[in-house]
C-alpha cells in the first residue's frame, strides 16, 4: 500500500538536506570572494557572479522568533532560479541593535544566495530568526515536487526498481535515474545537457561517480558548480522518495575539512610546474608536454577552464589562412594598431607586436589539435573582420577547454585538481618550484622552471577595491577562481606590476544573472536602445567607450535588441533564451510594449537601423561593423544589461620571452607567465577577443621559453 505524505510533511523530511545545499551555495559565495556586504554592494549585485539558478521563481515567506517577536522573510526567486529580492519585517527587534542589523542581513541572503549567512555581530537572535525563515522559505522554493510515495519495508532502503527524478538546473531540468535493490543504489545515471560546459556540466560527469561511491544524496556540491550540483542532488532526493526511502536514513558523505596543519607533506619533483589550468596554463602545459618535458599542471578548482571557459566571442588573429580564403583583407599592422588604439596607447609595444604576429601561427596550432576557429566576424575596436571562432556559433572559450583538456587527457599530462599554489619557492633569487596546498596534503613542487597561469584578479572584490576603489560591488562575471593569487605571489618574490589599476567593464551583463551577454550579438548584427528606444552609441566602440555610454544613459542601463536570423547564426543566444533573461515578441512594437519603451520610437529606430544596413552607413553613430544583417526577421528579442566587472588587464610584468620582469626591471629567473595574470599587452582597454590570442600566443611563448630554460 502506498502511503501518502503530504506536501508539509515531505518537507520537513529534506529541509536538513536543503539547508545542507544552502551551506554548499553560501561556502562558494564565500570562496568567490564577494564583496563586504553592504547595501550598495547588494544593491548592485542583486545576484552574485555566475550564481546558476538554484530555485523555482516566485515569492516565498517564512517567519521565524527573534529578539521581540516574530520575524519574516520574503524571498523573491527570479526567472533564472537567483534570490533576486530579500525583504525582512522585523517590526519587534531592537531598532538600534536588531533592527539595524536587517538592512545587513538583507544584503548577506542576497550576496550569499543562501539562507547560510555569517549573521551581524551583536544581533544574534535575529540572526538566527532570519536563517530559519530564509531556510524553510529557500525549502518551498527549491523544486522537489513530490506529494506521495511508497516506503521501503523495515530496514530496506529502497523498494527495488529504476527511478527517476528531475530538478531545475542552469540551463534546463537535470534528471537522475537510479537503479536501486533493496539496500544499495547499484548504479545512477545523470542527464543534463543543458548544463554550461566545463561548468555544470563537470557536476554531471563527476558526481554520479560520488554518489555511487557515498550510496548517498548527503554529498559535496562540485565547488563552482553548486546549482547543477544542487539539482543533482534534489533530482536524486526526488528518485529516492520515489523508490520508498527514507532520506534521513543515509550516510552523511560529506567530505571532512582537513586542517591545513594536519595535513601530510608531500616532495614532488618535475621540470616545469604550471599553476592555473585556463587557457594559458593549458597551452604551456600541451606544448611543454609536446616538447618532451615532465609537467605538473596545478589547478585550484575541480575543473580545468578558468575564465577562458567563459570566452564567448572568439580569437583575433591577422593574415591568417581562414581570412585569405574568406578574401578579408587584413594585417598585422592594423591588428597592431587597433590593440594599441583601444588599449589607449598604455599597452607595451613590444608584446603587442608579438601577439600580433604570432596570431596566425596560433590559429594554425588550434587546427593541429582540432581545434579549428574557421568562423571570422568583426568585432568591436577592430577595423577588419579578425574575430576567429567555432564553425557552428558555440562560445569560443568553453570549445578550447573541451579541446585542450582532451589533448591533455591524450598528453596524459599530470593535472592537479583541487590543488591550490600558496607560494613560489625563491632560492637567491632564483625561482625552484612551488609549494601547495591539496586537499588532503601539502606539496612542495620542485622543479627546473615556474609557469604561472593564475588569471586575473575580476573575481577578488579586496583587490578591486584595492586598485579601484570606484568599482567596489560592481557586478562580476569573472570565474570563482580569478583572485588574483598569482599576482600576490609573483610580488612576493619581486615581481614588478604593471597597469594593475586598469579593469575592464563589459558593456553587455544582465545583471541578475551575471551572464555576459557575448560581443558577437553586436557583431552580428544587434543594437542597443535606452529606455527612450532609441540608439546612444556606436554599439561597436570599444567596451569602455560603449560601458561609459551606457552608464551615463537614465537608469544606466540598456536593451540588447536582435532578430530570430541573429538568433539562428549564433548558438550563444539559445542560453539566452533558454535561461529566461530574453524577452521576445512577435513585433518590434510588442517588444517595446513590454519593455515599458514606446512602441513608436522603437519601431522608428529599428526601421531607420535597417535602411542604414541597407545603405551601409549609419548617420547617427558612424557604426561601421556588424552591419551585415538587418532586424527583421520577427521574433524579436530584447536582454536588458548593464556594465559588468570582466577582465583584468593589468597584472605581473613580463618581457617578450614571457619572463617575469623584477621591481629592478631584470628577468627573475626561473619565472614565467601567461595570460591574464600579465599586463601589459592589452594597456588600459582589451579589444573583445584579444584574451584567447593572449593565452594561445603567450601560453605557448612561456611553455617554450621555459622549456629552453630548463635544458641551459
Ligand atoms: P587565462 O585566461 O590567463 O588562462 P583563466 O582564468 O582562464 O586565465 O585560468 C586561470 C586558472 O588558474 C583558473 O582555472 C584558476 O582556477 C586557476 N588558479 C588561480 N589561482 C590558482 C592557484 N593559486 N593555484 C592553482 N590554480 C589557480
Amino acid at each position: 500500500m502506498k502511503d501518502a505524505i503530504t506536501k508539509k510533511e515531505f518537507w520537513r523530511g529534506v529541509i536538513a538536506a536543503v539547508a545542507a545545499f544552502a551551506i554548499l551555495l553560501g561556502l562558494e559565495a564565500i570562496e568567490r570572494g564577494l564583496p563586504e556586504r553592504t547595501d550598495a554592494a547588494a544593491e548592485a549585485m542583486s545576484v552574485s557572479a555566475d550564481i546558476e539558478g538554484a530555485y523555482q521563481p516566485g515569492t516565498y515567506t517564512a517567519s521565524a522568533n527573534g529578539f521581540g517577536g516574530p520575524v519574516e522573510v520574503t524571498l523573491t526567486v527570479g526567472e533564472n532560479g537567483g534570490i533576486t529580492k530579500a525583504d525582512i519585517v522585523g517590526a519587534s527587534e531592537t531598532p538600534d541593535v536588531g533592527g539595524a542589523a536587517i538592512p545587513d542581513l538583507s544584503a548577506q541572503l542576497l550576496s550569499a544566495q543562501s539562507a547560510e549567512i555569517d549573521g551581524v555581530s551583536g544581533a544574534s537572535l535575529t540572526t538566527g530568526a532570519v536563517k530559519e525563515a530564509a531556510t524553510a522559505a529557500l525549502a518551498e522554493a527549491s523544486s522537489l515536487e513530490v506529494v506521495s510515495a511508497p516506503k521501503a519495508e523495515g530496514d530496506n532502503l529502497f523498494i527495488p526498481g529504476t527511478y527517476t527524478g528531475s530538478s531545475k538546473g542552469f540551463g534546463g531540468d537535470v534528471t537522475v535515474t537510479v537503479n536501486v535493490s533493496e539496500k544499495a543504489i547499484d548504479s545512477v545515471e545523470i542527464n543534463g545537457d543543458h548544463e554550461t560546459e566545463n561548468i555544470g556540466s563537470f557536476a554531471v560527469e563527476m558526481l554520479g561517480d560520488r554518489i555511487m561511491s557515498a550510496q548517498s544524496p548527503n554529498i559535496d556540491a562540485l565547488t563552482g558548480a553548486t546549482v547543477t550540483s544542487g539539482a543533482i542532488i534534489r533530482a536524486l532526493q526526488q528518485a529516492f522518495t520515489e523508490a520508498g526511502a527514507d532520506l534521513s536514513k543515509f550516510p552523511d558523505a560529506h567530505e571532512p575539512e582537513i586542517d591545513t596543519a594536519d595535513k601530510p607533506e608531500e616532495t614532488l619533483e618535475t621540470d616545469i610546474v604550471i599553476i592555473g589550468a585556463g587557457g594559458a596554463g593549458m597551452t604551456a602545459a600541451i606544448r611543454a608536454t609536446q616538447a618532451g618535458k615532465d609537467v605538473i599542471l596545478l589547478e585550484k578548482m575541480p575543473y580545468v577552464g578558468g575564465n577562458t571557459t567563459k570566452a564567448t566571442g572568439g580569437m583575433n588573429a591577422a593574415e591568417t589562412h581562414y581570412q585569405k580564403e574568406q578574401g578579408i583583407q587584413d594585417t598585422i599592422q592594423q591588428f597592431i594598431d587597433d590593440t594599441i588604439k583601444g588599449g589607449h596607447n598604455l599597452n607595451d609595444p613590444d608584446l603587442v607586436k608579438v601577439m600580433a604576429e604570432n596570431s596566425a601561427a596560433g590559429i594554425d596550432w588550434l587546427d593541429s589539435i582540432d581545434a579549428p576557429l574557421p568562423k571570422v566576424s568583426f568585432s568591436g575596436g577592430a577595423t577588419n573582420a579578425r574575430i576567429h571562432s567555432p564553425e557552428d556559433g558555440s562560445g569560443v572559450g568553453a570549445y578550447l577547454v573541451t579541446a585542450f583538456r582532451k589533448k591533455l587527457d591524450e598528453l596524459k599530462v599530470n593535472v592537479m585538481y583541487d590543488t591550490k599554489a600558496t607560494e613560489l619557492i625563491d632560492d637567491h633569487g632564483t625561482i625552484v618550484g612551488v609549494k601547495a596546498e591539496g586537499k588532503t596534503a601539502l606539496y612542495t613542487i620542485n622543479a627546473k622552471a615556474v609557469i604561472l597561469t593564475t588569471g586575473g584578479f575580476g573575481s577578488n572584490e579586496e583587490m578591486i577595491v584595492k586598485y579601484k576603489p570606484e568599482l567596489k560591488g560592481t557586478v562580476k562575471t569573472g570565474s570563482p577562481g580569478a583572485t588574483g593569487d598569482g599576482i600576490v605571489m609573483a610580488e612576493a618574490v619581486g615581481a614588478a606590476l604593471v597597469d594593475i589599476d586598469q579593469i575592464q567593464l563589459h558593456p553587455t551583463v544582465e545583471q541578475n544573472t551575471s551572464m555576459l551577454i557575448t560581443e558577437g550579438v553586436r557583431g552580428d548584427g544587434a543594437i542597443l536602445v535606452n529606455q527612450s528606444g532609441k540608439r546612444f552609441i556606436d554599439e561597436l566602440l570599444t567596451r569602455d567607450v560603449v560601458s561609459a555610454a551606457e552608464l551615463a544613459e537614465e537608469g544606466s542601463y540598456a536593451y540588447l535588441i536582435f532578430d530570430q536570423h541573429l538568433r539562428d547564426g549564433l548558438k550563444a543566444t539559445e542560453k539566452y533564451v533558454s535561461i529566461g533573461i530574453t524577452t521576445q515578441a512577435d513585433t518590434v512594437e510588442e517588444l517595446a510594449e513590454k519593455l515599458g519603451i514606446d512602441p513608436a520610437t522603437l519601431a522608428e529606430t529599428v526601421t531607420n537601423w535597417n535602411k542604414y544596413v541597407a545603405d551601409k552607413k549609419d548617420p547617427d553613430f558612424g557604426r561601421t561593423t556588424g552591419m551585415e544583417a538587418d532586424l527583421s526577421e520577427a521574433p524579436y528579442y530584447a536582454i536588458k544589461i548593464a556594465p559588468g566587472i570582466h577582465h583584468t588587464m593589468g597584472g605581473v610584468k613580463i618581457d617578450t620571452e614571457a619572463e617575469v620582469i623584477s621591481t629592478e626591471n631584470k628577468p627573475i629567473p626561473g619565472l614565467f607567465a601567461a595570460g591574464e595574470v600579465t599586463g601589459g599587452v592589452h594597456g588600459g582597454n582589451r579589444i573583445g577577443g584579444t584574451a584567447v590570442t593572449d593565452i594561445v600566443v603567450f601560453g605557448t611563448i612561456a611553455s617554450e621559453s621555459a622549456v629552453e630554460y630548463c635544458d641551459k
